[in-house]
Parts: C-alpha cells; sequence; structure tokens
C-alpha cells in the first residue's frame, strides 16, 4: 500500500513500513516518519506485513556522505543508491546480497 510521505523534502508516495516498536510508519524513500497515520492504517499495514523487521532496520541502512545521514538505500542492477540524493554508494557486494536475500524472505511471508 503507498502512502503518502509527509516530509516535505520528499512528499513522495512509497511502501512505507510500519516499526511495530514506536508505531511510526516510515517513508520507504527518505526513511523519516510519517505524520498524520490513522490507527487503523496502522492496522492494515501490520496486517498486510507492510511493517520494519526490528533487526533489519539498523542493518540495511548505510551513511550516505552526501546527505549525512544514514539512509535506507535502494538497489538498483546491483548497485547501491540513496533513496534521497541519488548518488551511489559503496556497499559490499556481500551486503547487497543480504539485502536482497532479506527482501525476498519478506515477500514469502
Ligand atoms: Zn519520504
Ligand atoms: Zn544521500
Amino acid at each position: 500500500m503507498l502512502i503518502n510521505c509527509t516530509s516535505r523534502k520528499c512528499g513522495k508516495n512509497s511502501e512505507a513500513k510500519l516499526n511495530r516498536t514506536t508505531g511510526e510508519i516510515l517513508c520507504a524513500e527518505c526513511g523519516e516518519p510519517i505524520q498524520n497515520v490513522t490507527e487503523a492504517m496502522k492496522r492494515t499495514l501490520n496486517s498486510m506485513g507492510q511493517v520494519i523487521r526490528g533487526e533489519n532496520k539498523q542493518a540495511f541502512q548505510v551513511f550516505c556522505p552526501t546527505c549525512k545521514k544514514n539512509v535506507f538505500f535502494l538497489v538498483e542492477d546491483g548497485k547501491c543508491y540513496c533513496p534521497a540524493c541519488k548518488e551511489y554508494l559503496k556497499v559490499s557486494p556481500s551486503f547487497v546480497k543480504a539485502y536482497e536475500d532479506n527482501l525476498k524472505n519478506n515477500k514469502d511471508e
């Protein structure tokens, strides 16, 4: 389910994910918490499995030197890039593999 990001810098629709620990919805594009998400929406995301796996949240963030913060990178053609500034990030191939395996695992659920 696509949710519109409330961050002014971003404002994109993305497959935002629920952090079940904090109850926050985090934008898949910029990683910022999205405001004004109803409890009903959170329950829907939870039941759809559109949630952040606790241990993965930190594991799959990398530091973007351009944005000067940790970002949830995206992968295209085996290369990682920052969703905010679109700069390529230096990430080891084994890390990308782990990330892609993780995505597959999440889809199977
Ligand atoms: Zn965003
Ligand atoms: Zn960046």
